[in-house]
């Protein structure tokens, strides 16, 4: 369990990608071995309720710590919590599932494209929508943290809505979608074909821009798939969805699409590219806190991305194409931009939705667990693990936050 800091003065730094060692922007709040948990999550609970009662009284007392000789006093304020989908379903007791009443913990509306029932994905079964996303009986401690019993302080993490949810399915589609077009057809026609030469075309991209890629070939056993029947998802690598979706987009720019077989879709596939890469750019060139006006840029791009997606979904439904599969995170991922929208309206700098990203939170945790194997410490462990990482605190923030 950790919480995500402010790391000095210069807010740019926190673009959400990992500029500096993320010991120096998370705090490690309490571990504990896999074997030590009681049963039905009551160890859980009872840190929950301790990590409650300090977040509470860091905001009504603060802390008071003594800096250059003068005491100083520093409230803290709970804007939000983030993690993987099952950890905040347990965390807040969340009864919001697919296939719940309520299906959305952000919405009880309903869904904003149109599902027929012939559709594959399912339609919401939100006839009478529950009134709040949060299971009967007893409330988790978060919601006794000022200002966290709003269903909105559980904030979608975009890492895992778009770049290992709807942003791997959508680069892989349109992969699969320009060989069907014979985009990529140097080598020859089977699909495999295909495969191999939009590879070629993509490691020389990575290659000329100095990116690394993790994915080795394009298969389609590596999309989920045994054949074109089969709808196509992300390879769980979320550095790679980031690396597909800009080179799809500089192998698209200046494209027409008057001359390719289908020229709606290729227009769309292009502008959806656009967009998508156009919200990345925005917020990664922001710090912590994005100004009214370039927040109103990304929720544009995330709003048009999302119906750019639904769009090529309903077009290859209609030519009986297994892409584009409609998921419940593309719904998650047009809340990222509702909220952003709703943010602008009362405030002059928005919180970046980068924030809300797990991707250095896992890179941290991951350097936890190291610290961790490398102990033999027996019943003392949790002990020895906060020592060291406590020691690790103090040597980046005597070497000045340096990466
Ligand atoms: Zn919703």
């Amino acid at each position: 369990m950790n919480s995500t800091g402010w790391p000095g003065t210069d807010s740019r730094r926190v673009g959400g990608k990992v500029q500096m060692n993320s010991f120096t922007t998370r705090l490690l709040y309490t571990l504990m071995p896999a074997t030590w948990y009681a049963r039905k999550d009551a160890s859980i609970r009872g840190l929950l309720q301790a990590l409650a009662a300090d977040l509470t009284a860091l905001f009504e007392e603060g802390l008071t710590v003594t800096v250059a000789g003068q005491r100083k006093q520093f409230f803290v304020a709970f804007l939000g919590c983030k993690g993987d989908w099952p950890w905040l379903r347990k965390a807040y007791n969340l009864a919001s599932c697919f296939t719940s009443r309520r299906v959305c913990h952000l919405c009880s509306g309903s869904e904003w494209w149109n599902m027929t029932s012939s559709c594959e994905a399912r339609d919401w079964r939100n006839a009478e929508p529950a009134p709040h996303p949060y299971k009967a009986g007893t409330p988790s401690p978060l919601r006794s943290i000022p200002g966290g019993d709003r269903p909105s302080a559980i904030k979608p993490d975009l890492m895992h809505t778009f770049n290992i949810g709807i942003g791997g399915d959508f680069a892989f589609s349109a992969v699969i979608t320009l060989c069907c077009l014979s985009f990529f057809d140097d080598y020859g026609s089977t699909i495999q074909k295909r495969l191999d030469c939009a590879y070629d075309r993509f490691a020389q991209w990575c290659f000329d821009n100095h990116k690394n890629a993790q994915i080795k070939s394009f298969e389609l056993n590596k999309f989920h798939m045994t054949s074109l029947k089969q709808y196509p998802r992300g390879t769980g690598r979320a550095h790679d969805t980031g690396l597909v979706c800009k080179w799809l987009n500089a192998e698209l720019q200046g494209i027409v699409p008057g001359d390719f077989e289908h020229p709606n879709i290729m227009e769309i596939l292009q502008w959806t590219l656009q967009n998508f890469n156009m919200f990345y750019h925005l917020v990664h060139g922001e710090g912590l806190w994005m100004p009214v006006s370039v927040a109103q840029r990304v929720v544009q791009h995330g709003f048009a991305g999302g119906e750019g997606f639904a769009a090529l979904a309903s077009l290859a439904k209609q030519r009986g194409w297994h892409l584009y599969k409609l998921r419940p995170k593309l719904h998650i991922w047009v809340h990222i931009s509702t909220m952003l929208e709703k943010d602008c309206t009362w405030t002059s700098k928005v919180l970046n939705p980068l924030c809300w990203g797990c991707w250095s939170d896992e890179d941290y945790i991951g350097k936890c667990c190291r610290v961790a194997r490398r102990l033999n410490a027996g019943s003392l462990i949790v002990h020895r693990v906060m020592t060291r990482c406590l020691m690790k605190y103090k040597r980046y923030f005597e070497e000045g936050f340096k990466p």
